[in-house]
């Protein structure tokens, strides 16, 4: 039908990074829980396609188009599959990303190779504009509903905001606002939920790319003076990337952010509680309501059900 405008396809984009896969036993095991958690749950219309976007070198690569058949046999929806080289997105990344490596990256240097973790920060700069939004996903997750009801959480996004992202679940930044929680006793910056600002965790991300785009402040804040004074006035230095990133904004301009409900990323790494905050790591950790997507981040297992 040639003027079938409403009955258009609609493409629904994903992005894993998929790099060193054929290297770790343990990553192949985390990846087929995730594609067949996900497949077994998926709901979606005739004309709706699911695309799966891995970032990957070439054994990864090689090795995806291997297996995935395999994991998507029973899929009861269209999909497609986009491998997309990691070292020609980190050519492209670098330049845009290299400023904020120094504060958000491990060691002392701006490594060329650290710059795919701040893909997501950049994701509108690189993907064709065409590309509206895009869901970032880690490997190690699990899901138990339809990642469609996923995609419906860009309607919820108030104006303004760029990014969905739920809350990190262990007191990782309490920790590195140590300092200046000190200097504002008063703060919720690193406290917890519900009152609190405990920062982001980066295994579920939903990517407004038009509205990154359109955002006059989201794009300055990538710029190098930025984020140097907000790393200077929080204090910050980490090394976890774009979660690092998206941290520290969102302490300073939080409507930027639309927070998903705990359930749509459930975190259950438990390192923290061995480590100084056993006394609080209950309050960060506790999740009410339906779990969505397990997340067995720190290389946690992730409950059969
Ligand atoms: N990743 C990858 N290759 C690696 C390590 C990590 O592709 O060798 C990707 C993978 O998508 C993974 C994500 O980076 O889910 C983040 O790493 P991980 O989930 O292990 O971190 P955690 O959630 O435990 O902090
Ligand atoms: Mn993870």
């Amino acid at each position: 039908r040639a003027e079938g405008g409403s009955e258009a396809v609609q493409h629904y984009h994903i992005l894993m990074m998929f790099t060193k896969v054929d290297k770790s036993k343990a990553l192949q095991e985390k990846f087929e829980i995730a594609m067949r958690s996900m497949v077994k749950h998926a709901r979606f219309l005739d004309k709706e396609i699911l695309v799966f976007h891995f970032v990957s070198d070439e054994g990864s690569r090689e090795l995806g188009q291997k297996i995935l058949p395999e994991f998507l046999q029973d899929a009861s929806f269209q999909y497609e599959v986009e491998f997309h080289d990691v070292t020609e997105l980190t050519e492209k990344l670098f330049p845009i990303v290299k400023a904020m490596q120094l504060h958000f990256s491990a060691g002392s240097g701006a490594y060329y190779s650290d710059a795919i973790f701040f893909l997501s920060v950049a994701m509108h700069r690189i993907v064709p504009e065409d590309m509206k939004h895009i869901v970032q996903l880690d490997l190690d997750l699990k899901f138990r509903s339809n990642i469609k009801d996923l995609f419906e959480e860009f309607g919820q996004f108030p104006p303004g905001a760029v990014i969905g992202i739920a809350q990190e679940m262990q007191p990782v930044y309490r920790h590195t606002f140590w300092q200046y929680r000190r200097e504002n006793p008063k703060t919720k910056v690193g406290d917890p939920p519900p009152d609190g600002k405990p920062g982001f965790n980066s295994g579920v991300m939903l990517l407004d790319l038009e509205a990154m785009r359109q955002s006059t402040l989201y794009n300055r804040l990538l710029e190098p003076e930025q984020v140097a004074k907000l790393a200077d006035q929080y204090h910050f230095r980490g090394h976890l990337g774009d979660q690092d990133f998206f941290t520290m904004i969102g302490m300073e301009y939080p409507d930027l952010f639309h927070v998903l409900a705990c359930g749509w990323n459930r975190q259950l790494c438990t390192w923290w509680m061995d480590h100084g905050y056993g006394d609080v790591f209950e309050l960060y950790y506790q999740c009410v309501g339906p779990i969505h997507v397990y997340h067995g981040n720190c290389n946690t297992p992730i409950p059969d059900d």
